[in-house]
């Protein structure tokens, strides 16, 4: 469903991804491992448009992609839940909910989209004309992701979502990340939680320095003496 290859992507002078190469299948889940400055969260934001790379190819469903606008890339199924949640903290949960659909792919259908998600979000619903500022951490994640999902991804791209998370709350983030996956969708996974995001991954990448160092299925990964080492503590 994606293919990156050969891609190219620097700040100034610096080279923040380099020849990075990778597969993600329709209806998968890919994890993507590394160190703090690796390069994830620059190649997530290249695929979704919001960094431009140097060279190489981005296809989505076998459409070039690579040096379109954000909100092309994102009416075209890709959608991502940037680190650090940017929610609109004056707005209510209601209007940050109605602000991931207001791109042509998902109008139409906003209002039934809205019930899929507060079905998985249930206090969401209990605090829709809340201030999205006023949710606390954990509900903040949730309302990132459901805006997310009102924009009708075929593709999602996670950056680092357990972030601040409480231990409960992570399992109940990654219990909605396996309800997604089940349900077909095809997602990308950055994580600090190494292991957990191996376990449920059928394909990880390590980055590191911006280029990729190793690949397999998540279960191969998690046996990797040198993933082991590195980013799993053992
Ligand atoms: P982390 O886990 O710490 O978020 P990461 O793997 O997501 O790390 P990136 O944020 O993609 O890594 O950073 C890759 C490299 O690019 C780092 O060396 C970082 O300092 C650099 N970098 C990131 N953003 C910028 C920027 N806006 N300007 C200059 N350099 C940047």
């Amino acid at each position: 469903m994606l293919s990156v290859s050969n891609l190219d992507l620097f700040y100034g002078d610096a080279q923040a991804l380099d020849g990075v190469t990778l597969e993600v299948a329709e209806g998968s889940t890919t994890a993507i491992v590394g160190a703090n400055g690796a390069g994830k969260t620059s190649l997530i934001r290249t695929v979704a448009g919001i960094l431009k790379p140097a060279r190489g190819s981005i296809r989505f469903r076998g459409q070039e992609i690579a040096g379109l606008p954000s909100h092309a890339v994102c009416n075209l199924g890709v959608g991502q839940v940037a680190e650090g949640r940017q929610i609109f903290p004056s707005l209510s949960v209601r209007e940050n909910l109605e602000m991931g659909a207001v791109i042509p792919r998902a109008r139409a259908s906003a209002k039934p989209t809205m019930e899929r998600v507060l079905a998985l979000f249930p206090r969401l619903l209990e605090r829709m004309d809340q201030a999205a500022g006023t949710l606390s951490g954990g509900e903040q994640q949730m309302l990132a992701i459901g805006r997310c999902l009102m924009g009708k991804p075929d593709l999602i791209m996670f950056d680092e979502p357990s972030l601040g998370l409480s231990p409960a709350l992570v399992q109940e983030l990654f219990r909605i990340i396996r309800a997604l996956a089940a349900d077909g969708m095809t997602i990308i996974l950055v994580e600090q939680n190494v292991a957990a995001s191996l376990k449920i991954a059928q394909r990880a990448y390590v980055l590191e320095n911006g280029r990729v160092v190793l690949s397999g299925s998540g279960v191969a990964l998690l046996d990797d003496p040198a993933v082991r080492q590195a980013y799993l503590g053992l």
